[in-house]
């Protein structure tokens, strides 16, 4: 890919016509094939929208997942879709789960979780039709997004019933390893430009210091110790990582702090500094992270760490708020896509917004109108950095 590509993160908002639709196939009232087609209709309106856009490598947003984690427990056996409603009724700690959604604002009664109630199957398809459908429409380079190895085992995880398939959450975490290098060898057998794995839970494990407050992770409460935890994430991200064929297919690794809510004071705040040894064991090809808060920390002192300056790891520089309605300007995004380039080359530089636009389906942060908006900023200043760096 050129210098500063763009591309969005993944995560768009669903039309309530599909909301409305789905919610009929889940009452019996609609068939799957139908609620399929209407999928495929408005993947490839999203799908064009980015293409009149300007952007370089295209994403599905993710239309037709419930949300950016649970989608699997429709794709993968052994795993039963729950409500926090059904969870409390496994989670001894009762009381403190309950803070936790509160304090969160977390829809509790809508948010579903994917969890482990059995041994996993591969059934041949986790995002590998969704590749398909959008290859039917679009002829730019693609970009499909997973939930990353680590959350998905960790997400899964309770205790209560998951013992019924596995014996650890280590034994489970085997299990998803397993199901990934076949998921992944198909998908780069049909041909991915880049496959991102979502991560947001490693912000969970090292900013809360064991007092969780993480509800996509029923499990985490159960006290640990971030080291232990970060060696864990580490071994799960790297296996599935080597599974990619960097020659062909750019692993990217996306970490964020979490995204459903637009109280920006609830959602975690601190720099990727204790992440920098886990990046580096890891070794993607591309970091996508957050960069266009204070909430994140200081780039520069990011950059300049030998273990990500000396590395050939490309940053995926996040530029814009999903959550923020205002377009940010082309001469911010300019300033921050010069900040990082200036340090670590205009060559290992692509820009793109710091999360989703709808990690919940029934939660999106924004509306079509500003997101194309910020995504034409994106754009027109990607430009600007190409003409301004094209002689160094
Ligand atoms: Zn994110």
């Amino acid at each position: 890919m050129e210098r500063f590509f763009t591309s969005c993160m993944g995560s768009m908002p669903r039309s309530s016509e599909l909301m409305r639709a789905r919610r009929l196939v889940e009452a019996g009232r609609m068939e799957a094939a139908d609620y399929g087609i209407l999928v495929e209709q408005q993947t490839a309106e999203v799908l064009a929208m980015q293409e009149r856009l300007g952007v370089d490598m295209v994403v599905s947003g993710e239309l037709g997942r419930d949300n950016y984690v649970s989608f699997i427990s429709e794709k993968i056996d052994g795993v039963t879709q729950m409500s926090m409603a059904e969870m409390m009724d496994h989670i001894e700690d009762k009381q403190a789960f309950d803070e936790i959604l509160n304090t969160l604002d977390v829809p509790a009664v809508s948010i579903k979780n994917a969890i482990c109630t059995g041994t996993l199957g591969y059934t041949g398809d986790i995002v590998l039709e969704e590749l398909r459908m959008m290859k039917r429409h679009t002829s730019l380079p693609i970009k499909i997004t997973m939930p990353g190895p680590y959350l998905v085992t960790r997400s899964m995880w309770l205790a209560e019933v998951s013992t019924q398939g596995y014996t650890t959450k280590e034994d489970l975490g085997e299990a998803v390893l397993d199901i990934y290098r076949q998921e992944i060898e198909a998908l780069m057998a049909e041909g991915v430009d880049l496959i991102q794995f979502d991560e947001p839970v490693l912000t969970e494990v090292v900013f809360t210091e064991g007092k969780t407050r993480t509800f996509m992770c029923a499990s985490l409460s159960q006290r640990k110790d971030p080291t232990e935890e970060l060696e864990f994430a580490t071994h799960l991200i790297k296996t599935a990582r080597g599974f990619v064929d960097s020659s062909k297919t750019i692993a990217s690794l996306h970490v964020c702090r979490g995204n459903w809510s637009k109280k920006e004071e609830i959602l975690l705040t601190g720099p990727y500094t204790p992440l920098i040894q886990l990046f580096a064991d890891v070794a993607p090809d591309m970091l996508s992270l957050e960069y266009s808060t204070p909430r994140a920390g200081e780039l520069d002192a990011f950059l300049r760490d030998p273990r990500i300056l000396d590395s050939p790891i490309k940053l995926g520089l996040g530029i814009m708020n999903p959550r923020l309605d205002v377009a940010e300007s082309v001469e911010f995004m300019v300033e921050r896509g010069r900040e990082a380039a200036d340090i670590i080359g205009p060559d290992r530089l692509a820009l793109n917004p710091d999360c989703g636009f709808a990690t919940f389906s029934n939660r999106p942060v924004n509306t079509y109108e500003h997101i194309e908006a910020k995504v034409a900023n994106m754009v027109t200043a990607a430009k600007i950095l190409r003409e301004e760096y094209a002689e160094r």
